[in-house]
Parts: structure tokens; C-alpha cells; sequence
């Protein structure tokens, strides 16, 4: 049938949808999400310990077809869903003998296995939700294989004893179909409303045209982006500033769509900022008539009622009885809304007095184009699960478009690196100690293994090549096996498993208690569960770990300080899998060079698509200076060094009045040069210094950049930054709110063990170890802080690059095509090269 629209839905999400009800508690998530995850390890043994006839992980789907005379939602010119598409994957499918059945015939069953930390002997029925999901899987069982009776089995596995306890229901096809019937009948109108929606997006998707003529190169971008898509594969992409490259990303990718190519657009950010010219660009093709829902994820942590987020019904009035109003929230939403906005979620989560966070993410199973950071598609322990069921087609339907993507490098290493530190497990166990006792004790074994390991670190380290030494510190670090820190880790897990039990008993006890806690005590019961979380993604990294990994152990500076790390070297494998949860990848950033570098770490394969867009801004309006007699260098540094910079900066801003900001490596660096700068080069009568200071609240750096609003060009403004932090990427300064960078460094990370053991895992590889762990991530930083000069067409300006180093050949061959005409002074000799630059221009 032509007009024949099916909506696809996992049968996870479907009853989780529609049947649940009561408190949001994220203590009784914590212990379920643990159960999951423990769980998943502990379903392989429950299987493989079953009969020859069990069949494990059976993907299951039916298409369920609704009936024509039911009533519903019928939006956007009456499209209705006809079907919908049910999919899953039940753990077990075997045959059984019911007891109640006196010749024994066996019936086929379907397994479904539930693991807790629960006390199994005071249950008395299975959950319902868990049920109604193998409910779902017998139905489609008995339609598949056209049976007439079946038998549901719920196993559930208590975690930490590996009791077991099973509940039967043998049930005809007759009445599984009465259920499923009853079911759908309730997700009807929500099937209508995707199904209208979806006919009313592609229409207005089909009529939408790029909004602007096409800049230079970007119709080739659209192109290559497009193909990337229609052959699913990934593209790394390097578009220089101006290249429109977030519009060159969503329109074709908006097309796409039309054609039935991509079902969702994961639009994914490092930064606020970049969300929102996102979400801005949508905008944009909304006006020519685009409909297309899209949300933007704020953090939980920002976008809570509460002033921290702690999610149960004792702490906070959103969290009880959330279940029961969110359905209602989201059905109000989505009909009244496409662009579910901050403002917007606030507002229907304050009418329905719902959690705002939970809504947004909800709202985001509707959503065309979900604007998020890339946690929520990467990390191991926030990514939005809802997505990426395994068992279902709908993945095939998802694009990621990764925004600024030279960030996932080391983005990826910190989600799939895991550490604890003793001080915080010695804290917890003090904090915990009059309370739960229990729970101290075990906190406290937990803490004395780890002064155990903490010894052997001093040992290993004291052996020859043990060390890695450190300027001005004294650490000591030692590398391990997994073998052989194998006591260690029994600890952890016994408290892992401890915990889960703890958590599990405190949301019982939650549950009965009729007084509130007091401040003091939900502050610790808070603490414990970050504790449980931390822990968890601990032991979830300790089980994938592989030769990307190194498990290195550091004492620190403060007695009894000690540090257990998992540390993720090459973040590319990981990040693969996961971009393997869609069809296509398109990962974009003004600065992704060398490509063959970022291509291996963020997972690239050899046949994935490469492009280097050309710079659409004419190179001769960016003066590039380079000083050949100064360095950054740790052997260089001393007043003498500081003197010659401060002078370099002074020649290299003298060419014109106006706004600029000066990069250094450091803070103290900062200081040093800042301060001579400021008293023997800077008059304060023409030119004004401001400071990035390591702790600005969001209103200091709001106002530190509206300084840069207004320009002079009898008064310069010199803003002096750290290479690498909040202004030296994302900040939009156009025209003449700044006329020049200048940097001072190579941007090369400080030496520390971690970069030491990514040097030498990377010259293992056959790459070149300094050039991964040192220079090209230095590189990049500089790259960045220079593109903050040209942002438009009539944007002219200066980079002035301070240190010699970036005349030798290792440097000059990370330099972009536009940089080829730079010229070279002594730093004091700056200032001519900026006067003979600004003559040309003004
Ligand atoms: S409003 Fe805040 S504390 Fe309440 S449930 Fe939502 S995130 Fe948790």
C-alpha cells in the first residue's frame, strides 16, 4: 500500500512508556541500572547454563496492524499510523513442561531475566512492567511461529547471592492478543501523532532550499556530506571558519531525512555555544516553512529546580509522582511545540510539575534533531540508552553530526578512563561511620588495599625506570596488570556488590519512612550514591579493558593521597562502537589536522571519507608574524626570556590601537610576562590589561568578553588567556572586536605521566609518540586561538606566534595553506612587522 506508514518502537521502550507510574528515584535507578550492568554478565552464565533446546537473544519483530475504526489523535491532515513495527530481543526462547499439564507435553516458552539486588524470598509477583515486556515477546512468538499457548517464564537473579526465583504464566495466543490489543490501543495516538508528523516533515523538508547563495566550496561540502550518508560511512571534515560549515552539516543531512536516509539527526557539541548556532541554523529553515522538531539538552545539572540535583521523592517535589503526570507533560508539549527549547521545557515542566531533565530527554524520542553534548551519545554511563537498544532497526536511522570535533580526542579519553582516589573512599567511610557502620567498614578495607598498592607504587617506582619524574613535583607512578593489582580489584568488587545491596535496602527503608531527612543526612546519602556512581563506571571500565588501556597507580602530594586510574590511551575503538549505533558520522572542525592523526583516534577507518575545505577568506588579511628568538621552553625560562616576550607583545600589538588577546601556556606564565608587560611596556593611558583568572564564574567571563564589544583606535584592550582554555576556542569576535591574537608557546601539554605513557604508546604503534602525545594536541590549541582573528569576510588582523620552534620542519608542516606567506622578526622586531602589515590595510 502506498500510504502505508508504520512506526517502529522497541518493545522496551513501549512498555516502559506506557506502564509506568509512581516516584522518579535515582536510588532505586542506581541500584537498577548497577543490576543492569552486573546483570548483563550474569544473563550469559544464566543461559549458558541452560538445556541444548535454549536458544539465547532472539530477535523478534511483528508488525502489528491497527485496526481502521479506533479513535485516536489524528493530527497534521489526518494521517494515521497503520502499523506498528514491534521489536526486541527476549533473552531466552526453549520448551517447558507446565506442572499443571499431566502428560507433560511440552509448550514453547519464552525467558525473560531480570537481575536485582532484591530480596527474592519477599516477592511475591514480577514487576509489572517486566512482565508486559515478555508479554509483548510471547505475543510476537505466537504470531511468528503460529503457536497457540505459551509459557512465560520471569527469572530473577538476585546479584549478590545468585538466588534464583522464576514465575510461570502459561497463557493462550487468544488472550495474548486481547493484551497486545489493549496495549497498542493506548499507544495509538501517540503512533498517529509520529506518523502524521512524520508525512508533514518530509513534505516541508522536500520544499526547503539552502537559504543563502552558496559560499564558496560549501555546495561541495553539502555534497560530500550528503554522499557520506547515502554510502554510511563517516567523514572527517576540516572547514575553515567561514566555510558555513554547521549549515553545510544540517541541510543536506535535513535532506537526507526527506529521502527516508536518516530518521534522527544527532547534532553533537563540545560546547554551549556551538548548540546554539545550531539550533539558531534551524531556525533559519524554519521561516522557508521547514517543520521539524528538535531539542536542545541542557545538563541536568543546570537545568534542575533544585540548587544540586537529588533526584527522589524525599528531596524534591518534581521527583514524586513524576511518573504519573509525565505522559501528560509530553503530550502537551509535542502538540503545542516544535522547538523544544529551554524556555519551553521549563515552562510545561513547571505546568505539570514535572523533572525538566527527565521531560527533555523523553521529548527527545519525538524529536527530528536532537542538539546535545557529545556525552549523551558517547559516554558509557549517560548515553541516552532509549536510542540504542540493541535488537532494534531504528538504529540504522541515526546520523551524528559531530560538531568541533578535534575535542573528542580527549573528550573520549576521559569518559572511558576511570580512577578512584583513596582520600575520597577514607572520606566517605569517616562521613559514613556513626550511620552505617556497615557500609564504613567496608569503605575502610576498600581504603587499606588501596594503602597496600599505594606501598608497592612507592616500591615499583623506586625501581630503575620505575619513575616517571616530574618538574617541581614528587609523585611517584608506577604501571600494573590487571593480574597483578588483582587483590585490589576483589576489593573493589566486593564493595561494588555492597553497595548495590545498600542502595537497594536504603530505597526500602526510603519507602517506609514516613519523617524527612535531615539536611546533614541527605547530604551523605547523596554523597554515597556519587561514591556508587564513580565505583560503577570504575568496575564497568575494569571489564572492557583492553591494549588501549594502561592501569597506573600515582601516590600525590598530601599524605595518604593516592590515585588508581584505568587510563584510556587511544579512545578511538570505543568511539567506534558506538558510531556503529548509526548510519552515518560526520565529524567537522575548523581544525583537524593532521587529519590522519584525529582520523585514528576518534575511529576513523582506512575507506571513511576525508576533506579539507579551502578557506573562503582572502589569507593576505591575516598577517602572520613569527618570532624566531624566544621560547616557552622550560630550559629558556627566566627573567632575561620574560623580558623579550613582554617585548614581543608590545611590538606585535603597537601596529594599531585596538582589542587583542595574548595566549600564554600557563597561569604562572601569565604572571611572569603579564606583569612585566604591564610595568615596563604598557602605558595605561592607550592601552587597558585584562586577566582570565583559573576559577571565572560564567558572569566574570560574560563580562570579561563584553570588554571586547567596544574597540578604539585610539585605545587598545589586551586580554591576557591561558592557550587551551575557555577564549581561545568558541568565542565569536567579529569585525573589530579583535584585531589580533598573540601566542606565546607551542601549546604542547606540560609533561606528566600520562603523557609520557601516551608517547610511548604511541611510538609502539609505529606513530610518532611526541608528535600524538605532545605536539599535535599543542598545535591544535594554537590553531584555534589563531582562528579567532578572521571570522568574516572584512575581518582583517594579526597572529603573532612567539617562539622559534614554529620555524622548524616538524611545525611548519602542521601549518594550514593560508599560512605559508608568514614572516619572521626578532620579538623586538615585531613591531615593524606589524606597522608594515597595518599599512597595507588601513
Ligand atoms: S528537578 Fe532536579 S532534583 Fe528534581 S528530579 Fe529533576 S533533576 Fe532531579
Amino acid at each position: 500500500m502506498a500510504d502505508e506508514i508504520v512506526i517502529s518502537v522497541s518493545v522496551r521502550t513501549l512498555v516502559e512508556f506506557l506502564l509506568r507510574s509512581g516516584d522518579l528515584d535515582n536510588r532505586s535507578a542506581a541500584a537498577s541500572e548497577d543490576a543492569m550492568l552486573t546483570g548483563a554478565r550474569m544473563h550469559r552464565r544464566l543461559q549458558k547454563a541452560q538445556g541444548p533446546d535454549y536458544e539465547s537473544e532472539v530477535t523478534l519483530s511483528w508488525q502489528y496492524v491497527f485496526p481502521d475504526d479506533e479513535p485516536g489523535l489524528v493530527p497534521q491532515g489526518g494521517t494515521r499510523a497503520n502499523a506498528v513495527l514491534l521489536e526486541g530481543r527476549a533473552d531466552g526462547v526453549f520448551t517447558i513442561a507446565p506442572q499443571d499439564d499431566p502428560n507433560g507435553q511440552k509448550l514453547p516458552a519464552i525467558d525473560e531475566i531480570k537481575t536485582t539486588y532484591r530480596d527474592l524470598s519477599k516477592m511475591t509477583a514480577p514487576e509489572p512492567v517486566h512482565l508486559a515486556q515478555a508479554r509483548c515477546y510471547a505475543y510476537m512468538l505466537c504470531r511468528i511461529r503460529g503457536l497457540s499457548q505459551v509459557v512465560i517464564r520471569m527469572t530473577y537473579c538476585n546479584l549478590d547471592t545468585e538466588d534464583i526465583h522464576y514465575f510461570y504464566e502459561k497463557i493462550s495466543a487468544e488472550d495474548l492478543t486481547a493484551w497486545t490489543d489493549a496495549l497498542l490501543r493506548e499507544y495509538r495516538r501517540w503512533a498517529d501523532f509520529s506518523a502524521g508528523w512524520l508525512q508533514l516533515r518530509t513534505e516541508t523538508i522536500r520544499r526547503t532550499v539552502f537559504p543563502y547563495p552558496y559560499r564558496e566550496g560549501q555546495k561541495e561540502l553539502a555534497e560530500y556530506v550528503y554522499r557520506t550518508i547515502v554510502h554510511r560511512k563517516k567523514l572527517f571534515l576540516e572547514a575553515p571558519t567561514g566555510t558555513g560549515k554547521t549549515l553545510a552539516a544540517l541541510f543536506p543531512t535535513l535532506k537526507a531525512m526527506g529521502e527516508g536516509k536518516a530518521v534522527r539527526i544527532f547534532y553533537l557539541t563540545a560546547k554551549t555555544v556551538t548548540s546554539a548556532v545550531a539550533g539558531e541554523t534551524l531556525e533559519l529553515l524554519r521561516k522557508q516553512g521547514l517543520r521539524l522538531k528538535n531539542v536542545t539538552l541542557t545538563a541536568k545539572e543546570k537545568i534542575c529546580v533544585l540548587d544540586r540535583p537529588d533526584c527522589n521523592p524525599d528531596a524534591c517535589p518534581r521527583a514524586k509522582g513524576h511518573f504519573d503526570r509525565i505522559n501528560k507533560a509530553l503530550y502537551a508539549l509535542l502538540t503545542e511545540s516544535d522547538n523544544f527549547d529551554r524556555a519551553k521545557l521549563d515552562a510545561v515542566a513547571e505546568e505539570y510539575q514535572v523533572c525538566p531533565f527527565e521531560l527533555s530527554l523523553d521529548i527527545s524520542m519525538f524529536a527530528d534533531v536532537i542538539i546535545c553534548d557529545y556525552n549523551y551519545v558517547f559516554d558509557p554511563e549517560v548515553y541516552l540508552r532509549r536510542f540504542f537498544d540493541a535488537g532494534t532497526t531504528q538504529l540504522s536511522g541515526n546520523v551524528f553530526l559531530v560538531d568541533e570535533a578535534h575535542n573528542l580526542v580527549e573528550r573520549g579519553r576521559n569518559m572511558y578512563s576511570a580512577e578512584l582516589r583513596r582520600e575520597g573512599i577514607l572520606q566517605l567511610s569517616q562521613e559514613a561511620d556513626r550511620e552505617f557502620p556497615g557500609l564504613s567498614a567496608q569503605l575502610q578495607l576498600c581504603a587499606q588495599a588501596m594503602q597496600r598498592l599505594s606501598e608497592r607504587t612507592a616500591e615499583r617506582a623506586a625501581l630503575p625506570g620505575g619513575t616517571v619524574s616530574f618538574a617541581e613535583r614528587d609523585h611517584c607512578t608506577a604501571q600494573w596488570t590487571a593480574e597483578e593489582i588483582a587483590d585490589m580489584t576483589e576489593e573493589l568488587a566486593k564493595l561494588y556488590a555492597y553497595m548495590g545491596r545498600f542502595l537497594e535496602e536504603e530505597r526500602r527503608r526510603a519507602r517506609r519512612r514516613r519523617r524527612k531527612l535531615s539536611e546533614k543526612r541527605r547530604e551523605l546519602r547523596k554523597g554515597i550514591l556519587e561514591f556508587y556512581f564513580e565505583l560503577d563506571h570504575f568496575m564497568d571500565t575494569l571489564s572492557v579493558l583492553d591494549d588501549c588501556y594502561r592501569i597506573y597507580t600515582e601516590t600525590g602530594d598530601a599524605p595518604g593521597s593516592f590515585l588508581l586510574k584505568l587510563f584510556c590511551m587511544d579512545p578511538g575503538r570505543r568511539l567506534a562502537a558506538v558510531m556503529e549505533r548509526g548510519t552515518a558520522t560526520i565529524l567537522f572542525s575548523a581544525t583537524l589536522l593532521p587529519i590522519r592523526y584525529y582520523k585514528k583516534l576518534l575511529g576513523g577507518k582506512a575507506e571513511d571519507y576525508e576533506v579539507y575545505a579551502h578557506s573562503v577568506f582572502d589569507p593576505g588579511k591575516l598577517g602572520i608574524f613569527i618570532a624566531d628568538d624566544v621560547t616557552s621552553k622550560y630550559t629558556r625560562r627566566g627573567n632575561g626570556e620574560y623580558d623579550r616576550i613582554a617585548a614581543g607583545i608590545a611590538g606585535a600589538v603597537s601596529g594599531r590601537h585596538g582589542n587583542y588577546l595574548v595566549f600564554f601556556p600557563s597561569y604562572a606564565f601569565l604572571k611572569q610576562v603579564g606583569d612585566i608587560y604591564e610595568t615596563k611596556y604598557c602605558d595605561p593611558a592607550r592601552i587597558d590589561c585584562i586577566r582570565q583568572n583559573p576559577k571565572m564564574t560564567e558572569e566574570e567571563r560574560a563580562a570579561f568578553l563584553s570588554r571586547f564589544e567596544t574597540s578604539s583606535d585610539e585605545h587598545s584592550l589586551l586580554g591576557f588567556c591561558v592557550l587551551g582554555g575557555i577564549f581561545s576556542e568558541g568565542i565569536d569576535l567579529r569585525n573589530d572586536a579583535l584585531i589580533g591574537v598573540v601566542i606565546v608557546g607551542t601549546g604542547v601539554p606540560q609533561v606528566c605521566a600520562e603523557r609520557e605513557m601516551l608517547k610511548e604508546y604511541f611510538d609502539a604503534e609505529g606513530d610518532s609518540g611526541y608528535d600524538y602525545a605532545y605536539r599535535f594536541p599543542g598545535m591544535n590549541k594554537v590553531l584555534q586561538a589563531a582562528g579567532r582573528v578572521i571570522r568574516t569576510e572584512d575581518d582583517v588582523g594579526i597572529a603573532a606566534l612567539l617562539d622559534e620552534r614554529f620555524l622548524t620542519p616538524a611545525y611548519q608542516r602542521l601549518f594550514p595553506r593560508e599560512w605559508q606567506n608568514y614572516t619572521t622578526a626578532g620579538a623586538e622586531g615585531l613591531g615593524h612587522l606589524a606597522d608594515r602589515f597595518w599599512s597595507e590595510w588601513l
